[in-house]
């Protein structure tokens, strides 16, 4: 029997530690481990780039969430990216984005890997004809991010997985906005699943980290390698403190969905408010999709607000609750303006944002306290 995911959360890959009996995974604060004669590891431990046993807790952990069988935890959600991308790809492969892409990763195609060769199109997910069309021989990975950063766009995670397939390219998914708790990209066909865990999963933000997921063992053993090779680990304090924020991931996602949910319905009758983009509108076009594949739909809301561009910056700048930042996922709420913060690399591309445009992490306070910010904000 497979356990359910609260208990996974709180218990894969953290038995109570053989020696004390601590019931949390201690702190391997080592580079590296004692071995008993030469080449005698103990359990497999050597040099903490190789592997650490507080990484190995969360790589676990986040597997078995995932409902992977190999999970590897980096020092970033863009280490993790580019972990993938180098070890699936070479010069003159071809790989299918988001059109709506998180900037990060459209920064790395666009300056990093199209240097050395890799290209890249842009295509709206939603619309799986135009993904057809954008395939070519060279196709090796198609990236997916569901539901997207900042315009909530939703993709049909087994529709597309279908399509790599045929394809002969593997389907990725970034799966930072939904987590692993209301979404689960490999038992809907996709290959890889890669997550940004300073976001929801470490859902405090006090830490950076990233992680990769796949259901694959040889593509395990393949990112395995390339993560010891390239270097871009997670440090044992890292890989605690997202641990310690993980055990609680149900109960926090829950939480984000009931008080988006009400944000969604206050802002949808404000005058002020001409569009709200959340997949749990029936009105919004990716809804059935999102309905069959999420269990509910996010903490995530983006909105535009009449008056345009400085009307919309105007509202960031009066909310109080709702901390004017970057990032997301936490348990504060957060507003920022994505055509001038999270977005603004992306100007001029066919990823840019429209100006009016708010975006709102809802977090797990007092939804009435969150409610009156905005109506203040707003007014
Ligand atoms: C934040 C984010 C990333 C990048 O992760 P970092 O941890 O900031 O490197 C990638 N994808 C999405 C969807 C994100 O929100």
């Amino acid at each position: 029997m497979t356990e359910g995911f609260e208990t996974l959360a709180i218990h894969a890959g953290q038995e109570a530690d053989p020696r004390t009996g601590a019931v949390v995974p201690p702190i391997y604060a080592t580079s590296t481990y004692k071995q008993d004669g030469v080449g005698g590891l103990r359990s497999g431990y050597e040099y903490s780039r190789t592997a650490n046993p507080t990484r190995t807790a969360l790589e676990e952990c986040l597997a078995a969430l995932e409902g992977g069988v190999r999970g590897l935890a980096f020092a970033s959600g863009m280490a993790a990216e580019d972990t993938v991308l180098r070890a699936l790809c070479r010069p003159g492969d071809h790989v299918i984005i988001p059109n709506d892409a998180y900037g990060g990763t459209y920064r790395l195609f666009h300056k990093v890997y199209t240097r050395w060769g890799l290209t890249f199109d842009p295509v709206p997910l939603g619309d799986l004809d135009a993904v057809r069309a954008a395939i070519t021989p060279a196709t090796r990975l198609i990236w997916v991010e569901t539901p997207t950063n900042p315009l909530l766009g939703v993709a049909d995670i087994a529709a597309l997985a279908q399509l790599a397939r045929e394809a002969g390219a593997r389907l990725v998914v970034d799966n930072t906005f939904a987590s692993p708790y209301l979404q689960q990209p490999l038992a809907l066909g996709a290959d890889i699943v890669v997550h940004s865990t300073t976001k929801y999963i470490g859902g405090h933000s006090d830490v950076v980290g990233g992680a990769i997921v796949t259901s694959d063992a040889e593509l395990g053993e393949l990112f395995a390698f390339h993560q010891n090779a390239m270097g871009g680990v997670a440090g044992p304090f890292d890989a605690w403190l997202t641990l310690r924020g993980v055990k609680t991931l149900a109960v926090r996602m829950d939480r984000h969905c009931d008080n988006a949910e009400r944000v969604v319905e206050m802002l949808c009758s404000h005058p002020k408010v001409t569009q709200v983009y959340y997949p749990g509108l029936p009105t919004h076009p990716g809804h059935e999709v999102a309905a069959k594949q999420m269990r509910r739909f996010g903490g995530m809301v983006s909105f535009r607000v009449a008056g345009g561009e400085e009307a919309a910056v105007r509202v960031c700048d009066r909310a109080r609750l709702f901390t004017l930042g970057e990032s997301l996922g936490g348990v504060e709420s957060l507003i920022e303006h994505p055509g001038r913060m999270t977005h603004q690399s992306v100007a001029g591309s066919p990823l840019e944002v429209p100006g009016d445009l708010v975006r709102l992490s809802v977090g797990i306070e007092s939804v009435d306290d969150l409610l009156a910010d905005l109506t203040e904000a707003l007014r």
